[in-house]
């Protein structure tokens, strides 16, 4: 690449710097995408004797600067974060099996196997509610304890921001 005297001694603008790391110079191959959309209009359809509420909506996604280090980083998070599912929905699953079998008396339990069942499927649900929200709770707890910013900072991005008055919201739709 070739970068001229002036270009390499001015200051970089903001924006030409990674918007996670704040260090390195922002790639545009590397750079994320945060989806964003736009309610646009609605109605209700009606089908049969069901209601049913359409919500129109545009959706973009919007370019964050980034380098090539924190795509790296942030695509271990991501295969983090997929084991991690995957073991706490076992987890899940094993608990909540090893409940039924105790309550439907399929495994014997000498005491109070309702007792014991209850327990298990205490874990169980615990289990499957840090799977469903696993992304959520490492994004959490690694914003807290360690300097690599997970993808979903970055809309905290002015190129975020400024759509933010435009009624543009982060996501990749509407809840309802
Ligand atoms: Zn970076």
């Amino acid at each position: 690449m070739m970068i001229n005297s002036q270009q390499s001694s001015a200051k970089p603008d903001e924006n030409d710097l990674c918007w996670y790391c704040k260090k390195n110079p922002a790639d545009k191959r590397f750079a994320a995408s945060i989806p964003m959309y736009n309610v646009t209009g609605g109605d209700y359809k009606n089908y049969g004797t069901v209601r049913v509420k359409k919500i129109n909506f545009q959706r973009i996604g919007v370019a964050v600067p980034r380098c090539e280090s924190c795509q790296r980083r942030q695509h271990v998070i991501d295969v983090v974060t997929r084991v991690v599912t995957v073991i706490f929905f076992l987890v899940g699953l094993i608990f909540v099996g090893a409940a039924t079998g105790y309550a439907f008396h399929i495994i014997p339990y000498p005491y109070d196997p309702l007792n014991m069942a209850g327990i298990l499927a205490i874990i169980g649900v615990i289990g499957w509610i840090i799977a469903w929200n696993t992304r959520t709770i490492l994004n959490v707890v690694l914003s807290a304890i360690s300097p690599i910013k997970p993808e979903f900072y970055g809309s905290t991005s002015p190129a975020v921001k400024k759509l933010l008055p435009q009624f543009w919201k982060v996501g990749k739709k509407p809840m309802s």
